[in-house]
């Protein structure tokens, strides 16, 4: 059989990734790029319920989707190589879809997700990297961990002192419509990311695993309306525990023809390119 899959071409070699980089690499890497222009992408989410249709690292795979964007602006636009660095992306906080069949997230009040954050921000500034920018998919994590870590922490703090550089944006509320967990703006990324986006852009969805959902399953979700669900109040409660969520698996609001109308338009397109925007915005301003 004819061979038609390239390599390079899935993965391009302008785009580094640190787990795909050798220790020569690394080495190289650091002598190759001056200290202030070496940057590492972080990429951040958890697996939780995202519908019945949708992958449960829907948060990872976007947020990696969203790093691979932003990188790759940064080395066409910008002339900066950044490495991406998604070893632990799934591993994120406990939220409200925790009751979930399929949903491993880790607790606030377990020191595990801070002490991996300093143990490798850690190692990472003794290598030579001082700037760190956190692509993160998911509320949960900003609100039970990402302060912790950058207020609380006196490793990060003594780490800050020596002069490392630490930011992060969530980055599905930003520029653009703020994303409804589950809603018909995610579903739309997904599918555009696959089957419509530019091909740089279905390249990455390959490289990040997402997976567009089944219209059949769409249907079945279609007019779900429990935005009430996002309330601060609810977060700390158990969706599972509401109305119909065998059928929703924690959707907050569907409509199908609000998803078809964001493929037609061309609009979800436009909101990641927002999206993006804002985040090239508070990247560029750690230069
Ligand atoms: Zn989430």
């Amino acid at each position: 059989m004819e061979n038609t899959i390239d390599i390079d071409t899935i993965y391009p070699r302008n785009l580094l990734y640190w787990d795909r980089m050798s220790s020569a690499e690394i080495s190289d890497y650091l002598v190759r790029v001056p200290a202030e222009k070496r940057l590492i992408l972080i990429v951040w989410g958890v697996i939780e319920s995202h519908g019945p249709a949708l992958g449960l690292g829907s948060d990872s795979m976007l947020a990696g989707l969203a790093a691979d964007e932003a990188a790759r602006r940064l080395y066409e636009e910008k002339g900066l190589e950044p490495i991406i660095f998604d070893a632990w992306k799934n591993v994120g906080s406990l939220s409200a879809t925790r009751n979930f069949p399929g949903a491993i997230g880790f607790h606030s009040s377990v020191p595990v997700i801070r002490e991996i954050w300093e143990q490798t921000l850690s190692r990472m500034f003794k290598e030579g990297f001082s700037k760190f920018f956190l692509v993160n998919g998911d509320g949960g994590n900003w609100m039970n961990h990402w302060y912790g870590l950058k207020w609380d922490s006196p490793v990060i703090d003594a780490l800050l002192k020596q002069g490392m550089q630490l930011e992060g944006g969530n980055w599905d509320q930003e520029g653009g419509a703020p994303y409804l967990h589950g809603g018909h703006h995610e579903h739309a990324l997904t599918t555009w990311a696959c089957y419509h986006a530019p091909e740089h852009i279905r390249l990455s969805a390959i490289r990040n695993r997402l997976r567009a959902p089944d219209t059949e399953i769409l249907k079945k979700i279609d007019g779900a309306n429990y935005a009430y669900l996002e309330d601060v109040s609810h977060r700390e409660h158990d969706w599972s525990t509401y109305p119909d969520q065998d059928r929703l698996r924690s959707v907050t609001e569907f409509s199908l023809a609000e998803y078809q109308k964001l493929l037609d338009s061309g609009d979800i397109g436009k909101d990641f390119d927002a999206k993006i925007a804002c985040l090239m915005k508070k990247i560029e301003a750690m230069f």
